[in-house]
């Protein structure tokens, strides 16, 4: 386990481009940390520079207080788990998870010990003695990450380790991916660009976008307090609804219904009066029909999707569009005009110039 600090560190590639902008982040030691954000945004670049597989441009990287950037992988004592994992196909199971010690000159009945145990962790005991094709890619996966544990680093970095996975495999792979950091105990760092993952697995959430960091928070704190409307889209699924606008008299327009502000700009009203901002609710945050202390709207139901613990009303109001999530018993028909509200405290205002958030709920 181990302690990391990043200081203003930034990339920019022998062709000039600027791919992290000033970096910073304390990671304490166990906790798992998150990268998250769309392709290109720079979370494998800052990932290969903490891995010492990347220069680091400018900056401090220290680990446990020692400043690092000139040290290679090795000596970092940092283990690694790509998206794309090769494992040596001749080998069995056992084999390859033992690679790593057994190129170290590890004794024998060490590498066994160790062996034995990784499979258990990882639940693979009864499939040591078989080859890779002879495999699921989850069992796959899992060999891999079991080479890397094995090493007993207090560090481990992995990067969209479930990428190859079908829809399931994720998910059971997720699960496993906690319970193998509760077990181990490393400080884990894990890169990936879907959101659930980043909820379910982080301690913390490191949010990018085009190199530069958004947010860090937990899961409930990005979720709630987004502080951009960068990351109040980004995490949240079906993502949270924008409506654009201009303040008139305290209010803005939801196609032909006029949404009263005041309540939730507060103090603020006058200094909006007259901007332009973004009116965010969460799909998750309507209630069917008119209620006390709530922002009301009406809309035209254009489609719906009954997914079991509730439906997808996708309803539009003139240009404004909105994805409702609602109880499935109250599914409302297609073309039917229905009425809904979104209570004072879940409204999320944006400046729409700056795109920061401009009420905290
Ligand atoms: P993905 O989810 O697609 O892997 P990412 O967030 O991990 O994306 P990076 O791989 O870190 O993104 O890349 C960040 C940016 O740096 C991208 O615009 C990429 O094109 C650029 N980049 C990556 N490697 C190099 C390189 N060797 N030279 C120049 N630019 C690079």
């Amino acid at each position: 386990m181990s302690t990391l600090e990043l200081k203003n560190i930034n990339k920019i590639y022998p062709n000039g481009f600027h791919a992290v902008h000033d970096f910073n982040l304390t990671i304490d030691r166990g906790e798992f940390i998150v990268f998250v954000g769309p392709s290109g945004c720079g979370k494998s670049t800052t990932l290969r520079m903490i891995a010492g597989l990347e220069e680091i441009s400018s900056g401090d990287f220290l680990i446990d207080g020692k400043r690092v950037n000139e040290l290679g992988p090795r000596e970092r004592e940092v283990a690694m788990v790509f998206q794309s994992y090769a494992l040596y196909p001749q080998m069995t199971v056992f084999d390859n998870i033992a690679f790593g010690l057994t190129l170290q000159g590890v004794d024998d009945d060490v590498i066994e010990k160790r062996v034995m145990k990784t499979a258990k962790i990882l639940g693979l005991t009864e499939y040591l003695d078989r080859l890779p094709r002879e495999l699921s890619g989850g069992q796959r996966q899992r060999v891999a990450i079991g080479r890397s544990i094995i090493r007993k680093v207090g560090i481990f970095l992995m990067d969209e380790p479930l990428s190859n996975l079908d829809a399931k495999q994720r998910v059971t792979m997720r699960a496993e991916i906690a319970q193998i950091h509760r077990e181990t105990g490393a400080t884990t760092i894990y890169v990936t660009h879907d959101q659930t993952e980043a909820m379910t697995l982080a301690d913390r959430i490191v949010v990018m976008k085009d190199g530069y960091v958004q947010q860090i928070g937990t899961p409930y704190e990005l979720y709630f307090d987004p502080v951009n409307v960068f990351v109040a889209g980004f995490i949240g699924e079906p993502p949270m609804n924008f409506v654009r606008g201009q303040v008139e008299n305290g209010g803005i327009s939801f196609g032909a219904s006029r949404v009263d502000l005041t309540p939730v700009l507060g103090e603020e009203r006058e200094k909006w009066e007259g901007k332009k901002i973004i009116f965010g609710f969460r799909p998750e945050a309507v209630e069917l029909g008119t209620r006390e202390n709530s922002c009301r709207m009406d809309c035209r139901v254009e489609l719906t999707e009954m997914l079991g613990d509730n439906s997808n009303v996708y309803v539009v109001a003139g240009e404004d569009r909105a994805i409702l999530k609602i109880d499935p018993h109250d599914t409302p028909e297609i073309d039917q005009d229905i009425t809904f509200s979104v209570p004072y405290e879940r409204v999320y205002l944006f400046d729409a110039e700056t795109e920061q958030v401009i009420r905290r709920r």
